[in-house]
């Protein structure tokens, strides 16, 4: 076959492709051992209320850092766990590392803090997802409401009767659900009133250029009207000056995330930012 495709196929192989998947097969290899060495690490982003003006959750975000790699960015790792099914290992782990964050934060402050994981595709439909969270939840003391989890609209679009299913059970459990990067898909949106959904995370590639765009915010006022319409929470994504923070607001927003309100850090940080913003009265 690849005699048939000629010389620039045959090239092309040897050299790019060969590469790739050379670092494809190193990552993988490297990465089945993540966990057991202890290189695995969650940071914590926070999120703020522009209502209630506050902070009011963290989003964990998995951090890998190898002892010859270096510092592998999820963006490259995840892709690459979902395709071997090393993220259903990894997810868990995320999961019973940021529910066991989320407990300590119980004795810091006496606000609802939500955590919130991402939930790759391949982990939404494994099917010990909800005895695995309960049995979490439960292991640590901890509400559903505590736990918010973040699924792509990619999630839902493949097995839409089977998606619908989960949600609802999440729901019937009290779990808060949020889809992240709202916007980019491709899917219909007739599945914001099918799904159990409480809130969408407005995708910062629509708040980058926010100021200058008259389209973004033309697209970003027409989430936040309708998700006003269909009950759901809004978050922008992304948000990293004062400026768009602003408008947001003038929008009718009720959330931010980024790095102008903050960057994503290490657990020790997170906790000082929890007693500092919202400490128990001594
Ligand atoms: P995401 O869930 O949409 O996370 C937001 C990404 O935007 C994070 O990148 C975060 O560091 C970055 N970010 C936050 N604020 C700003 C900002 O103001 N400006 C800019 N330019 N970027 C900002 P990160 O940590 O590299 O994660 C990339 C993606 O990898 C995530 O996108 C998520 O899809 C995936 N990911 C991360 N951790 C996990 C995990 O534990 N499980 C799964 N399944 N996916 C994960
Ligand atoms: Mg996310
Ligand atoms: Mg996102
Ligand atoms: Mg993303």
């Amino acid at each position: 076959r690849a005699k048939e495709k000629g010389r620039n196929t045959y090239c092309f192989f040897t050299s790019e492709m060969q590469r790739y998947l050379a670092r494809h097969l190193l990552l993988e290899n490297a990465l089945r051992r993540a966990i057991d060495n202890n290189e695995l690490s969650l940071v914590y982003q926070p999120q703020y209320s522009l209502q209630q003006q506050k902070l009011i959750g963290f989003e964990a975000l998995l951090r890998w850092q190898h002892p010859e790699l270096g510092f592998v960015s999820p963006g490259e790792f995840i892709p690459l766990a979902e395709r071997s099914g090393l993220v259903i290992p990894l997810g868990e782990w995320v999961l019973k590392t940021a529910l066991a964050e989320r407990a300590a934060w119980q004795q810091l402050t006496s606000s609802e803090l939500t955590v919130a994981v991402n939930l790759s595709p391949v982990q939404f439909r494994q099917p010990g997802l909800l005895t695995l969270i309960d049995a979490q939840l439960q292991a640590h003391q901890l509400s559903a409401a505590a736990l918010e989890l973040e699924i792509t609209e990619s999630a839902m679009v493949e097995d839409p009767a089977q998606a619908a299913s989960l949600l609802d059970a999440f729901r019937h459990r009290g779990l808060r659900i949020a889809v992240d990067d709202f916007g980019t898909g491709y899917s219909s949106l007739s599945y914001l009133k099918r799904f159990a959904l409480n809130k969408l995370k407005i995708d910062q590639s629509f708040i980058r250029d926010l100021l200058a765009d008259a389209d973004d915010r033309a697209i970003v006022q027409a989430i936040i009207s309708m998700a006003n319409s269909l009950e759901l929470e809004t978050i922008a994504e992304g948000v990293e000056t004062a400026e768009q923070q602003a408008l947001l607001k003038q929008l009718g927003c009720q959330a931010i995330q980024g790095y102008h309100y903050g960057k994503p850090m290490q657990a020790t940080a997170a906790r000082e930012m929890i007693s500092r913003e919202l400490g128990r009265e001594p």
